[in-house]
């Protein structure tokens, strides 16, 4: 099981994006992170795979082991963690299949990663387009996929590196409200049938009703709420993005600052 304890983080010594906080992760479970932007949902995420190190606190992996206990001990945790972000960071001009295939690269020496991938590689990014349901657009170039696709290529890259957690940021706040919910349905229904544990940043309430077996609310760096989706009410909303218990307006896709144009839809 993942778990932050008593973890701070504080960036140049002033910004302090995450104050005391204490969450597990239990393995298999589909966590969802809700909070308002800058609530610290990003740098929760960036922690658990040691992108952002704790001012203060610990963060653990599945086998108890501080996570940047050693270089050799945060290789491991990354090799079996899958990242999903919302803008996909795929690369355009590959195709979607070599676009999972990076998924592989960890596995490999930097030498070897040069080279073309072993066939066994190959299968299994096969095999995980198959899974989100792409295996027909293997060879399409991933700036030629829709928004939904691409990020479906994005759930795939994850899974080809076998991984015992993804870690998703945002995954789904660039699609509209049908997309959204299929890709993360998606998402919530592989995760389920491999045993993944999830955990995974949400602007939309209803979503993470829907899929979260267990919510953390943060505000402000703080864990303030930890509870089911039973639980989650307007009180619960108030603690968690101030003022009103109504659910949050999406945000807008930011498409500029996105490294592919999604024109078409799912
Ligand atoms: P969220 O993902 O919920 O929007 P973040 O974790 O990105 O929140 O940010 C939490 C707080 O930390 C915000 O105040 C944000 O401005 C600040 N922050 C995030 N990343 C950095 C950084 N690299 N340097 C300085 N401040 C940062
Ligand atoms: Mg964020």
């Amino acid at each position: 099981m993942l778990d932050l304890d008593n973890v701070t983080v504080r960036y140049g010594n002033r910004v302090t994006a995450l104050e005391a906080a204490t969450a597990d992760f239990p393995v298999g479970r589909f966590i969802v992170l809700l909070g308002s932007s800058g609530a610290g949902k990003s740098t929760l995420l960036r922690c658990l795979n040691g992108l952002v190190r704790p001012t203060s606190g610990k963060v653990r992996t599945e086998d108890g082991g501080n996570i940047l206990g050693s270089i050799a001990a945060l290789r491991r945790h990354r090799q079996r963690t899958g990242m999903i972000f919302q803008q996909h960071h795929l690369i355009g001009r590959l195709t979607a299949l070599q676009n999972v295939l990076t998924g592989r690269l960890s596995f490999h020496g930097t030498l070897r990663s040069l080279l073309p991938l072993p066939k066994a590689d190959k299968i299994i990014a096969l095999e995980a387009l198959d899974r989100v349901g792409l295996a027909d657009r293997a060879l399409h170039r991933a700036d030629q996929l829709s928004g939904g696709q691409q990020q479906r290529v994005g759930i795939a890259r994850a899974l080809a590196q076998q991984p015992l957690a993804i870690l998703a940021d945002e995954p789904v706040a660039s699609l509209d409200p049908a997309t959204a919910d299929k890709v993360l349905a998606l998402l919530h229904r592989i995760c389920r049938e491999d045993g993944i544990t999830a955990i995974v940043s949400l602007h939309q309430v209803e979503l993470a009703r829907r899929y979260g077996d267990r919510i953390y609310g943060l505000a402000a760096g703080r864990i303030v709420f930890d509870g089911t989706s039973d639980t989650l009410d307007a009180a619960a909303l108030e603690r968690i993005y101030g003022t009103v218990a109504k659910p949050v307006p999406r945000p807008q896709p930011d498409l500029n600052s996105a490294p592919l144009k999604m024109a078409k839809t799912a």
